[in-house]
């Protein structure tokens, strides 16, 4: 949960999660979209999906227990370098230097490390060096301290060198170049993607698609909808992403809001329609599933969190 966002906003979700799936077992053996549901809001859902196929994975084992070792815990979907060291160091003691960002920041500033710690290519370069200067006795202690250290003193913008435990180790504070460490490389601007969405409405209902398991948002529900292209309008391209998507013909387009959202790299700014159902029979192309729904069960999907910017307002207008 961890990854990518904040303890602050994580707390809540760990409790609620933890409290549904105490175990490998019940995490196993629930429905991947109730796992979505729980998860809904936090964002990065491969995470989800990848935990519970691990908790899978752990369960049909032969031990039926996490294993204690990197090397191992990397089978697992979701576990890279960073999670596999630090499961292993805080869980089981094993002497692997967890390296995230916030570390790589102490490393560079404390050891004066000359290349980029956003260049993936120098990653090896961070890792051995915190593998080097790593307490084997104790690597649980040494993780945490290090990921506390640059969460909380040696912050990106002004660290708190004055507090930091280990300004007399440091060569950037000794050197008065803190300023200047860790070095980056500069970074891309992110494309803005313009999307249509459309609420389709068939008497009391409303259609709801659900995307592929895999890949961005994959498995959860949405409205159908797409980018709109050049040459047409919003409400245009509304139609032929829902005639595509759905084969369902749709008329009565009103506005309903315009939604904005950034994703790790790339933006979008929605156009949303309500519509209603003119003619054609479900066919999907695209989506894997779909219902028809009352607006009260939307609540019982998991969403996107740019489709839910704008379903209380769709809610507060369905109203009686
Ligand atoms: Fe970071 Fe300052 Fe501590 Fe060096 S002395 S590790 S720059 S907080």
């Amino acid at each position: 949960m961890l990854q990518q966002t904040q303890v602050t906003t994580v707390v809540d979700y760990y409790r609620r999660f933890t409290e549904r799936f105490p175990d490998f077992q019940s995490l196993a053996q629930a429905d991947l979209e109730e796992v979505l549901k729980v998860w809904e809001g936090l964002g990065y859902y491969a995470r989800a999906r990848n935990l519970h196929r691990a908790a899978q994975m752990v369960c049909s084992s032969s031990s039926g227990q996490l294993p204690a070792t990197p090397t191992e815990l990397r089978h697992l979907p979701g576990i890279g370098d960073y999670i596999a060291a630090a499961v292993a160091s805080i869980a089981f003691g094993y002497p692997a230097a967890a390296v995230d960002g916030n570390v790589k920041r102490v490393l560079a500033r404390v050891l004066l490390i000359e290349e980029a710690v956003n260049a993936p290519k120098y990653h090896p370069v961070f890792n051995e060096a915190a593998n080097r200067v790593l307490d084997r006795n104790d690597p649980s202690s040494f993780n945490q301290a290090m990921m506390e250290l640059g969460a909380t003193v040696c912050t990106p913008k002004q660290p708190a060198c004055s507090v930091c435990p280990v300004v007399a180790l440091c060569g950037a504070h000794t050197a008065e170049l803190v300023e200047t460490y860790p070095k980056r490389l500069p970074r891309r601007r992110q494309p803005t993607h313009q999307v249509a969405v459309g609420v389709v409405r068939r008497g009391s209902k409303l259609l709801i698609t659900r995307r592929k398991p895999e890949g961005l948002l994959g498995g959860l529900w949405e409205f159908p909808g797409g980018r709109i292209n050049d040459d047409e309008s919003p409400a245009e391209a509304c139609v032929r992403e829902i005639a595509e998507e759905t084969n369902l013909h749709v008329a009565g387009l009103e506005s309903l809001t315009h939604v904005r959202h950034a994703y790790t790299h790339f933006k979008i700014e929605m156009e949303v329609f309500t519509c209603h159902y003119r003619s054609g029979r479900v066919r999907l192309n695209g989506p894997v599933d779909y219902r028809w729904v009352t607006p009260e069960q939307l609540a019982d999907y998991p969403f996107p969190k740019a489709n839910n910017k704008f379903i209380p307002l769709l809610l507060s207008n369905h109203r009686p």
